[in-house]
């Protein structure tokens, strides 16, 4: 065994050796300049950060990043730091507050910043560590007079030690790059709904602790060349869909102009964050993304919290993606100062909103929904040995603006609000799922037999292919509805849906919702079909069905002349008459959920 992995220790580092001088080419991007420049303190500042420091082509570990927040808490009694978790590897989730007096107050806004949630994408650690430092020592100390800001400098911070050179081949720096996956190869920004990763149960505790007004998810892109070195998106952008419409609308009418303005005044070109349908042809438009509450800034208008999803374009770099990053949160926490008011009206009002359909599956337009003025960069086709294909070589120079067509997404599946669902205490799982998110339920403590509605998944299937986030999905079908007394045993529980967290309770329990626990795999284990009949005891029950039930026999003798391949499967056959016989397991393909229409 020890030869084996020293043998096999030998082969990757040879591979390793071969491939060090072989860095992905990025295009060389224009030189850029800004006024965000004049926020990099000199080197004789005792609290320039270790990436200002390097001139910014390292990000410091996790140890050096403590360190240095550990110092300045204990320097300022406007910063504290404290844990709000733990890593799967056993490392503190780290939370930083600045304020006055390193309190919260409540009857302020509150901005959280979340950072590395892919630890690669770092810039909004670099930005948040050298803000606080100037909330704590320099100028922008009055920043947080009318706003709490709470800062994760690193929500994944298992991935963010798995660094190296080769962990982001599309974006240009830091040279050590985090991982995108935590330590359970799971993608955080996908696990906010089934919420299965530890850290994620973290930062839904922290949520429900410190009640952010606005909340920021920083990331650094793939894809595309273009102009643009800051962009983000929102639900309801523009007017699209979003489950809290006032916030979106606070958004749109005050944050976004904001935002770009302040951006735009720093030299940087702040833009939406778009996906071309093909990188090669911009012409064929940009992508109709459906963003379902599996992603944080989809999770955060589910939940009535406004949310950011912030994409620095990788191919910018390190330090004018961590500049624009700086003013962005700048701009957030000005934002909140002179308009928290109205997002808060706005927040509680959509909190207050009972809409009685929800939409809970989206596909892209078959046609493009509106057209785009894109500030798009020029690329040149290349024939290439290895894909023998024409490829792109993005020049780094700008193209002139273009106008593109821009896709929509559009509902596939839309779903009524029920007065409550009822959990049977048997689905531990779920329930934990349901209090992670701080979801109001009630318990009961002795067995209850309720009214309400079962739903059956006969066309339910379980996803082929590799597993997603390590579960085996599953399609709920379209359910058949049915009335029952339904027994529930002590410590079942009813789930309200007239809940500020009503909507998220639908999309969690009604099993159609994409981003449903059954979608997840949390009820797999009802599509498992355990009694059987033996043939020579089916064969004769069969007959003598057969013989009394005159509806039955011209059923079956339909289905033998619609299938030849049934008829001459004798196993098929009889299992036909199982389905059909007062043997067969009546919670076969029942999701246990009850439904109190
Ligand atoms: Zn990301």
């Amino acid at each position: 065994m020890g030869a084996f992995v020293n043998a096999l220790g030998t082969v990757l580092l040879m591979t390793q050796l071969a491939s060090a001088n072989l860095h992905a080419t990025l295009p060389t991007p224009p030189e850029w300049h800004g006024a965000s420049e004049r926020l990099i303190v000199g080197a004789d500042n005792p609290w320039i950060t270790p990436t200002e420091a390097n001139g910014f082509t390292e990000t410091p570990s996790y140890a050096e990043t403590r360190a240095w927040l550990e110092r300045l808490d204990a320097a300022s009694p406007m910063i504290r730091m404290e844990t709000f978790g733990r890593s799967p590897q056993g490392r503190g989730l780290l939370v930083v507050y600045a304020t006055p007096n390193g309190q919260l107050d409540p009857s302020k806004p509150t901005l959280l910043v979340q950072c590395g949630i892919h630890s690669g994408e770092i810039d909004g650690k670099e930005a948040g560590m050298m803000l606080l430092r100037d909330i704590a020592f320099g100028s922008q100390r009055h920043l947080v007079d009318r706003v709490n800001l709470v800062v994760v400098p690193i929500f994944n911070v298992d991935g963010h030690e798995r660094s190296g050179p080769f962990n982001r081949p599309n974006q240009r720096g830091p040279n050590n790059q985090g991982w995108r996956n935590t330590a359970q190869n799971l993608n955080l920004n996908r696990d906010y709904v089934k919420a299965d990763a530890p850290e994620m149960r973290a930062i839904l505790g922290l949520f429900q602790r410190v009640h952010p007004d606005l909340y920021l998810d920083v990331h650094v892109t793939d894809g595309m060349d273009y102009q643009y070195d800051i962009t983000y998106t929102f639900q309801g952008r523009d007017g699209t869909y979003a489950a809290s419409p006032h916030i979106a609308r606070w958004l749109n009418a005050h944050y976004r102009p904001g935002v770009d303005a302040a951006l735009t005044r720093n030299g940087h070109i702040p833009g939406d964050l778009v996906f071309a349908h093909n990188e090669r042809n911009l012409s064929q438009g940009l992508l109709g993304y459906p963003f379902t509450p599996r992603y944080s800034q989809a999770y955060g208008d589910m939940v009535h919290m406004a949310s950011i999803l912030i994409e620095n374009h990788s191919l910018k770099p390190f330090r004018q993606r961590v500049l624009g990053t700086y003013i962005l949160i700048d701009e957030s926490l000005r934002q909140l100062a002179e308009h928290g008011r109205e997002l808060r009206a706005a927040t509680q009002a959509d909190q207050r909103e009972r809409p009685a359909t929800l939409p809970a599956g989206w596909r892209e337009t078959q046609q493009p929904a509106s057209t785009r003025h894109f500030l798009p960069m020029q690329q040149e086709p290349f024939n290439s040995l290895s894909s023998g294909a024409r490829e792109t070589h993005w020049t780094g120079r700008a193209a002139p603006p273009a106008d593109v067509p821009q896709y929509g997404v559009e509902p596939t599946i839309t779903l009524h609000r029920p007065r409550a669902y009822w959990v049977p205490a048997t689905k531990t799982n779920v329930i934990e799922a349901l209090r992670a998110h701080g979801i109001q339920f009630e318990t009961i403590n002795a067995p209850r037999t309720v009214e309400v509605d079962m739903l059956r998944l006969p066309d339910s299937q379980i996803a082929s292919g590799p597993p997603a986030e390590g579960r085996t999905r599953v399609n709920a079908g379209t359910p058949v509805r049915l009335h029952s007394q339904e027994w529930m045993p002590a410590g079942s529980i009813r789930v309200p849906t007239d809940q500020p967290l009503g909507d998220l309770v639908i999309i969690m329990l009604d099993p159609q919702s994409e981003d449903s626990l059954l979608a997840w795999g949390f009820f797999n284990e009802i599509l498992q079909r355990v009694e059987y009949a033996d043939g020579y005891v089916m064969a004769p029950l069969a007959d003598r069905m057969l013989a009394e039930d005159p509806a039955l026999k011209r059923e079956f003798e339909a289905r033998l002349a619609a299938d030849p391949a049934f008829a001459a499967d004798p196993d098929a056959r009889l299992a036909w008459f199982y389905a059909r016989s007062a043997y067969v397991d009546a919670r076969y393909q029942l999701y246990p959920v009850g439904i109190e229409p």
